[in-house]
Protein backbone atom coordinates (compact mmCIF):
# COMPACT_ATOMS: atom_id res chain seq x y z
CA UNK A 1 0.00 0.00 0.00
CA UNK A 2 1.88 2.96 -1.17
CA UNK A 3 1.78 6.57 1.65
CA UNK A 4 0.17 9.24 -0.35
CA UNK A 5 1.16 12.51 0.96
CA UNK A 6 -1.25 15.65 0.30
CA UNK A 7 1.54 17.60 -1.46
CA UNK A 8 4.83 16.75 -2.89
CA UNK A 9 6.42 20.24 -3.57
CA UNK A 10 8.10 19.32 -7.75
CA UNK A 11 11.56 20.96 -8.94
CA UNK A 12 12.77 21.15 -12.07
CA UNK A 13 16.09 20.45 -12.04
CA UNK A 14 17.36 23.72 -12.84
CA UNK A 15 16.92 25.17 -9.16
CA UNK A 16 20.46 24.89 -7.84
CA UNK A 17 22.22 25.86 -11.00
CA UNK A 18 19.95 29.29 -11.14
CA UNK A 19 21.48 30.07 -7.40
CA UNK A 20 24.62 29.02 -7.97
CA UNK A 21 24.93 31.74 -10.86
CA UNK A 22 23.16 34.32 -8.85
CA UNK A 23 25.47 33.22 -6.20
CA UNK A 24 28.70 33.58 -8.85
CA UNK A 25 27.80 36.72 -10.08
CA UNK A 26 27.40 38.38 -6.48
CA UNK A 27 23.77 39.70 -6.68
CA UNK A 28 22.15 38.50 -3.52
CA UNK A 29 19.10 41.68 -3.19
CA UNK A 30 16.78 41.62 -4.78
CA UNK A 31 15.86 43.27 -7.88
CA UNK A 32 18.61 41.58 -10.27
CA UNK A 33 18.57 39.64 -13.41
CA UNK A 34 16.76 37.12 -11.95
CA UNK A 35 14.18 38.76 -10.73
CA UNK A 36 13.84 40.92 -13.72
CA UNK A 37 13.19 37.90 -15.71
CA UNK A 38 10.75 36.05 -13.56
CA UNK A 39 9.08 40.28 -13.87
CA UNK A 40 9.47 40.10 -17.66
CA UNK A 41 7.70 36.21 -18.05
CA UNK A 42 4.65 37.24 -15.65
CA UNK A 43 4.13 40.55 -18.22
CA UNK A 44 4.24 38.77 -21.60
CA UNK A 45 2.41 35.74 -19.91
CA UNK A 46 -0.43 37.84 -17.98
CA UNK A 47 -0.12 40.79 -20.03
CA UNK A 48 -0.57 42.80 -17.10
CA UNK A 49 1.22 46.65 -16.85
CA UNK A 50 3.27 45.57 -14.50
CA UNK A 51 4.99 42.54 -12.38
CA UNK A 52 6.35 42.87 -8.56
CA UNK A 53 7.87 39.68 -7.00
CA UNK A 54 7.30 40.10 -3.41
CA UNK A 55 8.22 37.47 -0.68
CA UNK A 56 4.79 36.39 -0.49
CA UNK A 57 0.79 36.30 -1.88
CA UNK A 58 0.26 37.72 1.74
CA UNK A 59 3.06 40.40 0.97
CA UNK A 60 1.03 41.63 -2.60
CA UNK A 61 -2.73 42.00 -0.67
CA UNK A 62 -0.82 44.10 2.04
CA UNK A 63 1.06 46.25 -1.39
CA UNK A 64 -2.36 46.07 -2.70
CA UNK A 65 -4.12 47.46 0.66
CA UNK A 66 -0.93 50.40 0.92
CA UNK A 67 -2.28 51.54 -2.82
CA UNK A 68 -5.62 52.12 -1.88
CA UNK A 69 -4.92 53.57 1.34
CA UNK A 70 -7.18 52.04 2.87
CA UNK A 71 -8.57 53.86 6.06
CA UNK A 72 -9.09 52.59 9.68
CA UNK A 73 -13.10 52.20 8.84
CA UNK A 74 -13.08 51.19 5.42
CA UNK A 75 -15.26 47.79 4.31
CA UNK A 76 -13.92 45.28 1.74
CA UNK A 77 -16.07 43.06 1.21
CA UNK A 78 -14.59 39.58 0.37
CA UNK A 79 -15.47 35.33 0.98
CA UNK A 80 -15.48 34.53 4.38
CA UNK A 81 -14.02 30.78 2.93
CA UNK A 82 -10.75 31.85 2.34
CA UNK A 83 -6.96 31.86 3.99
CA UNK A 84 -6.59 34.68 6.65
CA UNK A 85 -4.40 36.66 4.42
CA UNK A 86 -7.17 37.94 1.86
CA UNK A 87 -8.78 39.66 5.06
CA UNK A 88 -5.05 40.44 7.21
CA UNK A 89 -4.22 42.63 4.53
CA UNK A 90 -6.61 45.07 4.88
CA UNK A 91 -7.20 44.49 8.53
CA UNK A 92 -3.35 45.72 9.27
CA UNK A 93 -4.79 49.17 7.96
CA UNK A 94 -7.48 49.35 9.95
CA UNK A 95 -10.00 48.28 7.54
CA UNK A 96 -13.12 45.91 7.88
CA UNK A 97 -13.58 42.94 5.97
CA UNK A 98 -17.35 42.28 5.12
CA UNK A 99 -17.75 38.77 4.52
CA UNK A 100 -20.30 37.09 2.49
CA UNK A 101 -21.38 33.73 1.06
CA UNK A 102 -19.98 32.22 -1.96
CA UNK A 103 -21.50 29.92 -4.72
CA UNK A 104 -22.65 26.56 -4.18
CA UNK A 105 -20.63 25.54 -7.27
CA UNK A 106 -17.46 27.12 -7.57
CA UNK A 107 -17.40 28.01 -3.43
CA UNK A 108 -16.41 31.60 -5.08
CA UNK A 109 -17.58 34.37 -3.79
CA UNK A 110 -21.36 34.88 -5.35
CA UNK A 111 -21.70 37.87 -7.22
CA UNK A 112 -25.27 37.66 -6.56
CA UNK A 113 -24.70 39.10 -2.94
CA UNK A 114 -22.08 41.77 -3.33
CA UNK A 115 -24.43 44.96 -3.97
CA UNK A 116 -26.25 44.65 -1.43
CA UNK A 117 -23.25 44.23 0.96
CA UNK A 118 -22.43 48.06 -0.28
CA UNK A 119 -22.09 50.82 2.27
CA UNK A 120 -21.00 54.12 2.19
CA UNK A 121 -18.06 52.98 3.53
CA UNK A 122 -17.02 50.20 0.83
CA UNK A 123 -14.00 51.19 -0.37
CA UNK A 124 -13.37 47.65 -2.37
CA UNK A 125 -14.07 44.06 -3.21
CA UNK A 126 -11.17 41.34 -3.00
CA UNK A 127 -12.15 38.01 -5.04
CA UNK A 128 -10.80 34.59 -4.32
CA UNK A 129 -10.33 32.40 -7.01
CA UNK A 130 -10.68 29.43 -5.17
CA UNK A 131 -8.88 26.26 -6.35
CA UNK A 132 -7.32 28.52 -9.50
CA UNK A 133 -10.90 28.43 -10.86
CA UNK A 134 -12.09 31.90 -11.67
CA UNK A 135 -14.59 34.09 -9.49
CA UNK A 136 -17.69 35.31 -12.39
CA UNK A 137 -15.67 38.45 -13.42
CA UNK A 138 -17.68 40.20 -15.85
CA UNK A 139 -20.46 40.94 -13.57
CA UNK A 140 -18.07 42.02 -10.27
CA UNK A 141 -16.00 44.10 -12.84
CA UNK A 142 -19.49 46.03 -13.15
CA UNK A 143 -20.63 45.97 -9.90
CA UNK A 144 -17.69 47.58 -8.96
CA UNK A 145 -16.98 50.05 -11.74
CA UNK A 146 -21.14 51.21 -10.83
CA UNK A 147 -20.32 52.12 -7.25
CA UNK A 148 -16.57 53.07 -7.94
CA UNK A 149 -15.02 50.35 -5.86
CA UNK A 150 -11.20 48.78 -6.19
CA UNK A 151 -11.27 45.37 -7.15
CA UNK A 152 -8.40 43.20 -5.97
CA UNK A 153 -8.20 39.52 -6.95
CA UNK A 154 -6.38 37.11 -4.91
CA UNK A 155 -5.14 35.09 -7.28
CA UNK A 156 -2.61 32.95 -5.10
CA UNK A 157 -4.16 29.99 -6.57
CA UNK A 158 -4.42 30.84 -9.97
CA UNK A 159 -1.17 31.26 -11.41
CA UNK A 160 -1.48 30.24 -15.57
CA UNK A 161 -5.77 30.28 -14.82
CA UNK A 162 -7.85 32.22 -17.03
CA UNK A 163 -11.21 33.75 -17.44
CA UNK A 164 -12.51 34.38 -20.66
CA UNK A 165 -8.90 33.84 -21.72
CA UNK A 166 -7.77 36.67 -19.50
CA UNK A 167 -4.82 35.89 -16.93
CA UNK A 168 -6.18 35.63 -13.16
CA UNK A 169 -4.73 38.41 -11.59
CA UNK A 170 -5.18 41.50 -14.22
CA UNK A 171 -9.23 41.82 -14.59
CA UNK A 172 -9.08 43.91 -11.44
CA UNK A 173 -7.43 46.85 -10.10
CA UNK A 174 -4.45 44.31 -8.51
CA UNK A 175 -3.45 40.88 -8.79
CA UNK A 176 -1.91 38.69 -6.37
CA UNK A 177 0.10 35.45 -6.92
CA UNK A 178 1.68 33.08 -4.20
CA UNK A 179 4.77 31.00 -4.95
CA UNK A 180 4.89 28.88 -2.23
CA UNK A 181 5.70 25.39 -1.91
CA UNK A 182 1.89 24.01 -1.36
CA UNK A 183 1.12 26.18 -5.01
CA UNK A 184 2.11 24.87 -8.41
CA UNK A 185 4.55 27.31 -9.32
CA UNK A 186 7.13 27.60 -6.51
CA UNK A 187 9.72 29.29 -4.60
CA UNK A 188 9.45 28.16 -1.18
CA UNK A 189 8.01 31.34 0.03
CA UNK A 190 7.53 33.57 -2.79
CA UNK A 191 4.77 35.70 -4.73
CA UNK A 192 3.92 38.83 -7.04
CA UNK A 193 1.86 41.61 -7.31
CA UNK A 194 0.06 42.72 -10.89
CA UNK A 195 -0.62 46.14 -11.55
CA UNK A 196 -2.90 46.75 -14.34
CA UNK A 197 -3.50 50.43 -14.68
CA UNK A 198 -0.03 51.88 -15.44
CA UNK A 199 -1.22 54.80 -13.55
CA UNK A 200 -0.33 52.47 -10.15
CA UNK A 201 2.84 51.75 -11.24
CA UNK A 202 5.55 53.96 -9.78
CA UNK A 203 3.47 54.27 -6.37
CA UNK A 204 3.80 50.31 -5.91
CA UNK A 205 7.21 50.17 -6.82
CA UNK A 206 7.99 52.98 -4.13
CA UNK A 207 6.05 51.17 -1.95
CA UNK A 208 7.72 47.85 -2.28
CA UNK A 209 10.78 49.61 -2.15
CA UNK A 210 10.88 50.95 1.78
CA UNK A 211 8.97 53.90 0.26
CA UNK A 212 11.86 55.11 -1.98
CA UNK A 213 11.90 55.69 -5.32
CA UNK A 214 15.17 53.38 -5.66
CA UNK A 215 13.29 51.79 -9.09
CA UNK A 216 13.49 55.15 -10.88
CA UNK A 217 17.23 55.73 -9.30
CA UNK A 218 18.32 52.07 -10.88
CA UNK A 219 16.55 53.18 -14.19
CA UNK A 220 18.71 56.60 -14.35
CA UNK A 221 15.54 58.49 -14.29
CA UNK A 222 16.30 60.78 -10.84
CA UNK A 223 20.42 61.17 -9.77
CA UNK A 224 19.52 59.97 -6.12
CA UNK A 225 16.54 58.03 -3.91
CA UNK A 226 14.39 59.47 -1.57
CA UNK A 227 11.75 59.01 1.11
CA UNK A 228 8.99 59.31 -1.29
CA UNK A 229 6.00 57.90 0.64
CA UNK A 230 4.79 55.48 3.81
CA UNK A 231 6.20 51.77 2.24
CA UNK A 232 7.92 49.03 3.66
CA UNK A 233 10.49 45.90 2.11
CA UNK A 234 8.42 43.90 0.22
CA UNK A 235 10.85 42.22 -2.26
CA UNK A 236 12.90 38.74 -2.94
CA UNK A 237 16.18 38.59 -2.70
CA UNK A 238 17.78 37.66 -6.17
CA UNK A 239 18.35 33.58 -4.65
CA UNK A 240 14.03 33.21 -4.31
CA UNK A 241 13.76 34.64 -7.85
CA UNK A 242 16.82 32.14 -8.82
CA UNK A 243 14.75 29.29 -7.89
CA UNK A 244 11.39 30.57 -9.19
CA UNK A 245 12.77 31.64 -12.55
CA UNK A 246 13.61 27.84 -12.77
CA UNK A 247 9.84 26.73 -12.30
CA UNK A 248 8.84 29.57 -14.84
CA UNK A 249 10.34 28.26 -17.72
CA UNK A 250 8.45 24.79 -17.11
CA UNK A 251 5.62 26.52 -16.12
CA UNK A 252 3.44 25.28 -19.21
CA UNK A 253 4.95 21.49 -18.32
CA UNK A 254 3.80 21.89 -14.76
CA UNK A 255 0.29 23.07 -15.88
CA UNK A 256 -0.28 20.34 -18.15
CA UNK A 257 1.25 17.81 -15.69
CA UNK A 258 -1.39 18.82 -13.24
CA UNK A 259 -4.34 19.07 -15.36
CA UNK A 260 -3.60 15.32 -16.44
CA UNK A 261 -3.41 14.00 -12.52
CA UNK A 262 -6.88 16.20 -11.87
CA UNK A 263 -8.75 14.77 -14.91
CA UNK A 264 -7.57 11.41 -13.84
CA UNK A 265 -9.55 11.92 -10.72
CA UNK A 266 -12.20 13.41 -11.98
CA UNK A 267 -13.03 10.21 -14.15
CA UNK A 268 -12.23 8.00 -11.28
CA UNK A 269 -14.84 9.79 -8.89
CA UNK A 270 -17.44 9.99 -12.10
CA UNK A 271 -19.32 7.02 -10.80
CA UNK A 272 -19.37 7.58 -7.08
CA UNK A 273 -21.12 11.13 -7.92
CA UNK A 274 -23.72 8.93 -9.70
CA UNK A 275 -24.08 7.00 -6.66
CA UNK A 276 -24.51 10.47 -4.85
CA UNK A 277 -21.62 9.59 -2.46
CA UNK A 278 -20.06 12.89 -3.34
CA UNK A 279 -20.01 15.66 -5.78
CA UNK A 280 -17.05 16.72 -7.91
CA UNK A 281 -15.83 20.26 -8.49
CA UNK A 282 -17.75 22.61 -11.21
CA UNK A 283 -15.87 23.86 -13.95
CA UNK A 284 -17.70 27.22 -15.38
CA UNK A 285 -17.42 27.19 -19.45
CA UNK A 286 -15.48 30.71 -19.37
CA UNK A 287 -13.16 29.64 -16.54
CA UNK A 288 -9.49 27.67 -18.32
CA UNK A 289 -8.18 26.47 -14.46
CA UNK A 290 -4.87 25.47 -13.37
CA UNK A 291 -5.32 22.04 -11.61
CA UNK A 292 -4.02 23.48 -8.57
CA UNK A 293 -6.46 21.40 -6.37
CA UNK A 294 -8.66 18.61 -6.62
CA UNK A 295 -11.77 18.63 -4.06
CA UNK A 296 -15.20 16.38 -3.28
CA UNK A 297 -17.64 17.40 -1.65
CA UNK A 298 -19.58 15.43 0.88
CA UNK A 299 -23.51 14.75 0.66
CA UNK A 300 -25.06 16.41 3.25
CA UNK A 301 -25.71 15.25 7.15
CA UNK A 302 -22.67 13.16 6.29
CA UNK A 303 -19.86 13.16 9.35
CA UNK A 304 -16.20 14.09 7.70
CA UNK A 305 -13.88 13.72 10.43
CA UNK A 306 -14.39 9.55 11.04
CA UNK A 307 -14.12 9.69 7.14
CA UNK A 308 -10.81 11.89 7.27
CA UNK A 309 -9.39 9.72 10.31
CA UNK A 310 -9.45 6.57 8.34
CA UNK A 311 -8.04 7.89 5.16
CA UNK A 312 -5.08 8.98 7.54
CA UNK A 313 -4.84 5.48 9.40
CA UNK A 314 -4.24 4.03 5.22
CA UNK A 315 -1.67 6.97 4.96
CA UNK A 316 -4.11 8.46 2.79
CA UNK A 317 -3.08 12.26 3.18
CA UNK A 318 -6.72 13.77 2.20
CA UNK A 319 -7.26 17.59 3.80
CA UNK A 320 -10.33 19.57 4.79
CA UNK A 321 -9.74 23.40 3.83
CA UNK A 322 -10.73 26.66 5.50
CA UNK A 323 -12.25 27.12 8.43
CA UNK A 324 -14.41 30.04 7.53
CA UNK A 325 -12.58 33.71 8.43
CA UNK A 326 -16.04 35.03 9.96
CA UNK A 327 -16.23 31.67 12.80
CA UNK A 328 -12.16 32.54 13.47
CA UNK A 329 -11.81 34.58 16.65
CA UNK A 330 -10.38 37.48 14.73
CA UNK A 331 -12.74 37.58 11.92
CA UNK A 332 -15.50 38.01 14.84
CA UNK A 333 -13.06 40.81 16.12
CA UNK A 334 -12.30 42.62 13.21
CA UNK A 335 -15.14 41.48 10.61
CA UNK A 336 -18.74 41.93 9.99
CA UNK A 337 -20.66 39.28 8.35
CA UNK A 338 -23.53 40.02 5.80
CA UNK A 339 -26.03 37.63 5.09
CA UNK A 340 -26.07 33.85 6.77
CA UNK A 341 -23.29 32.13 5.53
CA UNK A 342 -25.12 29.34 5.05
CA UNK A 343 -23.38 27.84 1.88
CA UNK A 344 -19.99 28.54 3.57
CA UNK A 345 -21.02 27.11 6.66
CA UNK A 346 -21.96 23.59 4.81
CA UNK A 347 -19.45 23.33 2.05
CA UNK A 348 -16.47 24.06 4.32
CA UNK A 349 -18.01 21.27 6.66
CA UNK A 350 -18.33 18.73 3.53
CA UNK A 351 -15.04 20.00 1.23
CA UNK A 352 -12.18 17.11 1.29
CA UNK A 353 -8.88 18.16 -1.02
CA UNK A 354 -7.29 15.04 -2.25
CA UNK A 355 -3.26 14.72 -2.78
CA UNK A 356 -2.11 16.17 -5.87
CA UNK A 357 1.01 16.40 -6.91
CA UNK A 358 3.29 16.57 -10.26
CA UNK A 359 4.22 12.92 -11.00
CA UNK A 360 1.21 11.65 -8.62
CA UNK A 361 1.43 8.07 -9.78
CA UNK A 362 -1.94 7.00 -11.46
CA UNK A 363 -1.99 4.32 -9.40
CA UNK A 364 -1.69 6.20 -5.86
CA UNK A 365 -4.67 8.30 -7.21
CA UNK A 366 -6.79 4.63 -8.00
CA UNK A 367 -5.69 3.82 -4.21
CA UNK A 368 -6.93 7.17 -3.09
CA UNK A 369 -10.24 7.08 -4.76
CA UNK A 370 -10.75 3.34 -3.53
CA UNK A 371 -10.38 4.25 -0.30
CA UNK A 372 -11.81 7.36 0.03
CA UNK A 373 -15.19 5.35 -1.33
CA UNK A 374 -15.17 2.87 1.54
CA UNK A 375 -14.57 5.54 4.24
CA UNK A 376 -17.35 7.12 2.69
CA UNK A 377 -19.76 3.48 2.65
CA UNK A 378 -19.10 3.26 6.21
CA UNK A 379 -20.62 6.49 7.45
CA UNK A 380 -23.84 6.13 4.91
C1 LIG B 1 -1.81 30.52 -0.22
C2 LIG B 1 -2.80 31.60 -0.18
C3 LIG B 1 -2.47 32.88 0.30
C4 LIG B 1 -1.14 33.19 0.94
O1 LIG B 1 -0.06 33.01 0.10
P1 LIG B 1 1.41 33.22 0.69
O2 LIG B 1 2.26 33.29 -0.53
O3 LIG B 1 1.72 32.05 1.55
O4 LIG B 1 1.41 34.48 1.45
C5 LIG B 1 -3.42 33.87 0.25
N1 LIG B 1 -4.65 33.64 -0.22
C6 LIG B 1 -5.01 32.43 -0.69
C7 LIG B 1 -6.39 32.24 -1.23
C8 LIG B 1 -4.10 31.37 -0.67
O5 LIG B 1 -4.48 30.16 -1.11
Amino acid sequence: MPRVPFNKPYMTGKELSYITQAHAQGVLAGDGPFTKKCHEWLEFRTECSRALLTHSCTAALEMAALLLDIQPGDEIIMPSFTFVSTANAFVLRGGIPVFVDVRDDTLNIDEKLIEAAITPKTRAVCVVHYAGVACEMDEIQAICQRYELALIEDAAQGVMSTYKDRALGTIGDYGALSFHETKNIISGEGGALLINDPVDVQKAEIIREKGTDRSRFFRGEVDKYTWQEPGSSFLPGELIAAFLWAQLEEADDINERRLLSWRIYDRLLEQMEQAGKLRRPIIPVECDHNAHLYFAVLPEGIERKPILERLHEQEVYCLFHYVPLHDSPAGEKYGRVHGNLAVTRSLSERLIRLPLWVGIPPDHQEFVVDCLEKAIDQQL
